[in-house]
């Protein structure tokens, strides 16, 4: 490994996100999720998203976003920390929403993630697990691949936090809809277009190339 990889592998964001999506996968970070992870940080980046995701992917990916557990502990109101989701889904008991229970333990994130990406991710050859929101798409894929996913996780996770703000439900077909909104206009793009092609996914008309 570089000493770029090591740097990486040394971000208390990435430690953080490794030990709060200890889930089915299990491992720790390790060398092989330097690869993993590089790819993953560069996904706020790229041109063709609009300037609100990147923002928002950027703080994700550096776990600068503020949940209510954290609104909680800067205001001072211990009765404002819990899981905006849980609260409206009424299941209880209702757990201090911080980021690894909203972006990994919540059911309700659960249940949508696994529907909307068991159908994104049919034909791949791989299983949706929800540790991927937060180590973004596995490297048995090939790099477009894991460029395709990592944008959908970034989108993805970009609307549970707009509903969270708007104290709704997240609803898949609503979620759906902004995906083929977003797809439209991505597909203009030549880099974006090919990946996506290779994922197997129907092309648009480019024009910048
Ligand atoms: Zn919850």
């Amino acid at each position: 490994m570089d000493s770029c990889d090591k740097r990486v592998g040394e971000l208390t964001a990435t430690k953080s996100r490794y030990f709060w999506s200890n889930g089915p996968l299990g491992a720790e970070y390790t060398v092989n999720s330097y690869e993993r992870e590089k790819l993953l940080l560069q996904t706020w980046n790229y041109s063709f998203l609009y300037n609100e995701i990147r923002d928002f992917g950027f703080k994700f990916v550096y776990n600068l976003l503020k949940l209510n557990a954290a609104w909680a502990r800067i205001k001072n109101e211990e009765n404002i920390a819990g899981c905006t989701f849980c609260s409206l889904s009424r299941t209880n008991p209702v757990e201090k929403e911080n980021l690894q229970h909203f972006f990994n333990s919540c059911n309700t994130v659960n249940e949508i993630s696994k529907t909307y990406f068991d159908k994104f991710m049919t034909g791949q050859g791989i299983e949706f697990d929800i540790s991927f929101l937060m180590r973004g798409a596995p490297t048995s894929l090939t790099k477009s691949k894991i460029m395709i996913l990592n944008i959908e996780i970034i989108i993805f996770c970009f609307l549970l936090y707009k509903y969270k703000y708007r104290k709704k439900l997240p609803r898949l077909i609503n979620i759906e809809f902004y995906f083929s909104h977003c797809r439209f206009n991505m597909l203009k793009n030549s880099k974006y277009r090919r990946a996506w092609l290779g994922w197997g996914g129907e092309g648009g008309v480019g024009d910048d190339d």
